[in-house]
């Protein structure tokens, strides 16, 4: 294939959706090459997904030992040690980063880890000054945290540092109110910091039905989260002691260790020489794309969170995937469905949800139904944990078909995966009925709304 250049695919970036088209591309007999200028594995398996939710499964044992006593058991002298935590996770980080490369590695995937920059038609710079061509070109470059600025603003940091974190900071305030903020800010809390969230409006995690999103503000704030509605940031400056004093617009001023922006992830295009070849930009920066994942160059792709459709590892894997069999192999080409996509909130207690919520529902079919469990956990009840699960299902009153199920609860979003694929495939509610439970569970409630 196209021996006129050095390869016929040259990826930048070796995240999610980079690796997996990469090494497909390279399995349906393509020469690739792929530029990393960080770590393989990318922000899921780095500084996303994978080290948060470890973090997630550390700070749940805060509860779990406390609900233990009322389960008969005497825990003396429980302590809790971030330094350790922190460093489990950063190994395992490191093991997954060499897989990552091992597996580019047997599939033949030519690795750079060094920055690429398109200089050309078909042509990539490498950071080192060498200049390589290829057929096609993937940018997979993902997103980087959105920082505030305002005085002061560079004393904080964001979820890539948080990972890293000398100390366990005793006072913790969090910039936003979408995943990465409830998501810290029940594991610092729950690691016994005092953890506030400052947020522009009074909505919590757009997007997400509204009975769920108002349940887990209750329990966070049960558990001792505080929540600093419509409010922003005047400044930070730094205390003689090295804490942080953040000056408000809308609440009182706050001494706090830790400032931690959590306010969306803007797409990495900045530097990749896009402007040399004329690819097409959106208003946030992200490479406009067909359903093919294809720009309006023609031999220049772009998948995951660099094109801000749906910035969900998953996805980008998805993307990466039909990417290369619509290119490199004899299948016809073809695009991902972006829609019904099942999603998590590894917020304490988790959240999960699938289709549409209430709101969309009503706006978009008009006649539906809404059944809700409304419940507290067996195990809850037993360590005394007042804490009380909310399930919601929402079925188009026509066709009895499910068109949505959310979930607030322990395990919601393992039991959600199961429940998604009913969702997607279009079941009804009665299929749903038909279904025996299992009991006695917390999933058994999917099959027993009355
Ligand atoms: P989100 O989009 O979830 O939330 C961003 C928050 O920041 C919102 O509350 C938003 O407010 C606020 N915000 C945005 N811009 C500003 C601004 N200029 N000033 C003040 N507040 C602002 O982003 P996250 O950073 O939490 O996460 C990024 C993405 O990463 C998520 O959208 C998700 O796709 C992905 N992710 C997924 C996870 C999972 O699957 N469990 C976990 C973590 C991240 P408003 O609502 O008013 O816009």
């Amino acid at each position: 294939m196209a021996d006129q250049y050095d390869f016929d695919l040259f990826t930048i970036g070796a995240g999610s959706g980079g690796v997996r088209a990469s090494r497909v591309s390279a399995a349906h007999g393509a020469r690739v090459a792929v530029a990393e200028e960080y770590r393989v594995g990318g922000t899921c398996v780095i500084r996303g997904c994978v080290p948060k939710k470890m973090l997630v499964y550390g700070a749940h044992f805060a509860e779990d030992l406390e609900d233990a006593q009322q389960f008969g058991w005497t825990i003396e002298g429980k302590s809790f040690d971030w330094v350790k935590l922190r460093d489990h996770v950063q190994t395992d980080i490191d093991r997954l980063e060499g897989l990552y490369g091992e597996t580019l590695g047997n599939h033949g995937v030519e690795v750079f880890r060094e920055r690429a920059e398109i200089t050309g038609p078909h042509e990539i710079t490498l950071a080192s000054g060498k200049v390589v061509t290829a057929k096609y070109i993937l940018v997979a470059t993902g997103a980087q945290p959105q920082r505030l600025e305002f005085p002061g603003s560079e004393h904080a940091i964001t979820s890539n540092e948080a990972f890293h974190l000398d100390a366990l900071p005793k006072r913790v305030m969090i910039a936003g109110g979408g995943y990465i903020a409830n998501e810290f800010a029940g594991i610092f809390n729950e690691f016994g910091s005092k953890v506030c969230i400052v947020n522009r409006s009074d909505q919590l995690l757009r997007g997400y039905d509204e009975s769920l999103r108002d349940r887990l503000l209750q329990i966070s704030m049960m558990k001792g989260i505080n929540f600093h509605f419509n409010t922003t940031f005047k400044s930070i400056t730094k205390n003689d002691d090295g804490s942080l004093h953040v000056e408000l617009d809308g609440d009182d001023d706050q001494d706090v260790d830790v400032v931690m922006f959590a306010t969306g992830r803007s797409p990495n295009t900045g530097g990749l020489g896009l402007e040399n070849v004329g690819v097409e930009l959106g208003d946030k920066g992200e490479i406009k794309v067909d359903e093919f994942s294809q720009t309006n160059v023609d031999y220049i792709y772009a998948v995951g969170d660099v094109t801000d459709r749906v910035q969900l590892t998953p996805v980008a894997i998805r993307e990466g995937q039909a990417f290369a069999d619509s290119v490199f192999s004899d299948v016809e080409p073809y695009g991902v469905d972006h829609s019904c996509i099942a999603s998590a909130v590894f917020s304490h207690p988790p959240i999960a949800a699938v289709g549409m919520t209430e709101g969309e529902a009503r706006n978009k079919i008009g006649n539906i139904k809404v059944y809700t469990s409304d419940f507290r956990a067996m195990k809850n009840v037993v360590a005394g944990r007042n804490e009380r699960s909310l399930y919601k299902m929402i079925t188009n009153a026509a066709t009895d078909q499910v068109v949505g199920i959310h979930m607030i609860g322990p395990e919601s979003a393992e039991i959600m995966q199961a429940a998604a694929v009913a969702v997607k495939a279009g079941l009804t509610k009665a299929d749903f009925d038909a279904t025996t439970a299992i009991h006695p569970t917390l999933a058994e409630e999917l099959v027993l709304f009355k």
